[in-house]
């Protein structure tokens, strides 16, 4: 029986020390940030000051991710209908149609993206102003 010693294979788990000494790649959320990206499409906010309950961004959310809701403390006497938008992240694909139509901004989308939650009903989001 012959005996052969595969040196390369021997050494290399060691080659694993020296990324001991690398920075690291990833960052230690929730601490550490992520530095903003300018145009990121993150959660809805809605100036409600402008926002005329006029279902315009409804109406053109091909995934039926917004309902409009009732509200009591209505912000804006020009708003009709005294409804305002509800996103449903469930269904949302941060395509931004609903911030590109008439009348403009009201609704928009602002650089915070990250929610997480185990109930479900937590992702029907009603955006205001931030
Ligand atoms: S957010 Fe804009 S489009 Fe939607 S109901 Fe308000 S004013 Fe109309
Ligand atoms: S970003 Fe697109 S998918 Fe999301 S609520 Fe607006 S129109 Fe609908």
């Amino acid at each position: 029986m012959k005996f052969s010693l595969d040196i390369k294979g021997t050494i290399a788990p060691f080659s694993a020390v020296g990324k001991l000494f690398e920075h690291p790649k990833t960052i230690c959320y929730p601490s550490e940030k992520k530095a903003e990206v300018e145009g990121y499409r993150g959660f809805h906010t809605n100036l409600l000051a402008t926002c005329i309950g006029c279902a315009n961004c409804q109406d053109v959310c091909m995934n039926d991710a917004i309902d409009m809701i009732t509200i009591e403390d209505e912000q804006n006497p020009k708003n009709g209908s005294a409804c305002i938008p509800r996103i449903d992240y469930g269904r949302c694909c941060w395509c931004s149609l609903c911030t590109d139509v008439y009348p403009p901004n009201s609704l928009k989308l602002e650089s915070e993206s990250i929610w997480a939650n185990a109930n479900s009903n937590n992702f029907l989001y009603m955006p205001k102003d931030r």
